[in-house]
């Protein structure tokens, strides 16, 4: 075991307990609430940098609140190899969502400014707003503003939901911008030469099939339906014969199974990748009752694939299927407004140094697509980019969220020696 190795480990084991304090103190029993933009949040962005701050890393803190933790006396303005990820959680949701990504990257910022070896490129930690979607409904917010993907007069009027707020209002009331810190530099693609952020997995795929460490191939893009409504026409449930009927509940039932038939088929295809959930379906409270027929059903579609080509043929599965069930069942579909975003494909080098660093430490890992991150933006944004996932029972945005100790070390470790050797390639 090197010097460095063990230094990692005790810098680890130092961020660990940053992320347990943060987690007790922005606790929302259930689980945990940061919401963007919010006194919690800012909370676990006070944590961040005071840390940095102990360990002698430079710390810089843009107009918007998103912290670029560099080491000392490095150019703010000078590429560099870039870690990083959310302050933020979805509500009542797990504090490892984000904030371990931050972790890692002080980790190996903090063990790397404890030993000063010259390295071709400086490594940089980012602590990003608002990347989940329930807050303003849409994803991204922090990082989007960082790399210069949105800017505050675009969104700036975007409100809150759980406060009503806009946007600029709540940045306002922490007191960003921040007169008389140094502001840190937007990121454009100048100044990050490559992008890796360390997160929990989310899902069971990783425990299920015994890897604490999985490398993202992409990011799921989706074609979403949020406020899709099928009308067909109540009637009396003992007096109305079946072909009679125009039952939106039968409906919308065929089309989902229709839908779940087309994801079986992908998956006997070998498509591991394609998903579709009905996350909404409801009758209409006011009017239903068990002794009618549905007159009504609002509904929602969310269809995710890596690849456009899966999402272009879901649709179109879904648009004819709906003819079908038109003709057949005698209702009327209204899919309302189609949102969702394209898929991210990630670097296919990163990808490999991350398997030889993790193989290299003797750490078994498998490669897997992933939901949306904020790496999903700096890809976007041109820049070379790559996931580390890390194994975590009970899944995600849920207060049962949960992480290893061990398991987050051996992702910290696969992070922090490809971020090295990227560092130390000239
Ligand atoms: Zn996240």
């Amino acid at each position: 075991m090197t010097d460095a190795h063990s230094h990692l480990d005790s810098t680890i084991a130092e961020v660990w307990e940053l992320l347990e304090r943060i987690g007790q103190e922005t606790a929302d029993s259930p689980g945990i609430t940061r919401a963007a933009w919010s006194r919690n949040e800012e909370t676990a962005a006070d944590h961040v940098r005071a840390f940095a701050r102990r360990h002698g890393l430079q710390v810089l803190t843009d107009a918007f609140g998103n912290i670029q933790v560099l080491p000392p006396g490095t150019d703010p303005a000078a590429p560099c190899v870039t870690t990083g990820s959310h302050l933020d959680s979805v509500p009542h949701g797990g504090n490892y969502d984000g904030l371990a990504g931050i972790a890692a990257g002080l980790a190996v910022l903090a063990s790397a400014a404890a030993d000063p070896a010259g390295r071709a490129k400086p490594l940089r930690a980012v602590a990003m707003r608002c990347e989940e979607s329930p807050w303003f409904g849409t994803a991204y917010l922090g990082s989007r503003l960082m790399l210069g993907l949105s800017t505050l007069d675009e969104i700036g009027d975007l409100v809150r939901s759980d406060s009503g707020k806009s946007l600029r209002h709540h940045l306002h009331h922490l007191g960003y911008p921040r007169a008389g810190e140094a502001a840190a530099p937007m990121l454009d693609s100048t100044l990050v030469t490559s992008f890796l952020e360390l997160h929990i997995e989310q899902g069971p795929l990783l425990e299920s099939d015994g890897f604490p460490v999985g490398i993202a191939t992409a990011v799921r893009g989706n074609v979403r339906f949020p406020d899709a409504r099928c009308i067909g026409a109540y009637g009396h449930s003992a007096a109305l014969p079946r072909r009679f009927r125009q039952d939106a509940v039968l409906a919308v039932a065929e089309l989902a199974l229709g839908l779940d038939g087309f994801w079986k088929d992908r998956i006997a295809r070998g498509d591991e990748d394609f998903v579709f959930t009905v996350g909404k379906f409801s009758t209409d409270a006011v009017q239903h009752a068990m002794t009618k027929v549905a007159g009504e059903v609002r509904f929602s579609l969310n269809i995710g694939a890596t690849v456009e080509t899966s999402l272009d043929a879901a649709r179109a599965f879904l648009l004819d299927r709906i003819k079908v069930i038109e003709a057949d069942r005698r209702v009327t579909f209204a899919l309302g407004r189609e949102v969702g975003t394209t898929p991210t494909a990630l670097d296919r080098e990163l990808m490999a140094l991350l398997d030889d660093a993790a193989s290299s430490l003797g750490i078994a890992t498998r490669r897997m697509p992933t939901v949306g991150h904020d790496a999903a933006m700096f890809a976007r944004a041109g820049i070379p980019s790559a996931v580390v996932l890390v194994r975590n029972a009970h899944g995600s945005h849920n207060s049962d969220e949960t992480l290893d100790r061990d398991d987050f070390a051996r992702g910290v470790h696969v992070l922090g020696r490809a971020m090295h050797r990227l560092a130390d390639a000239r």
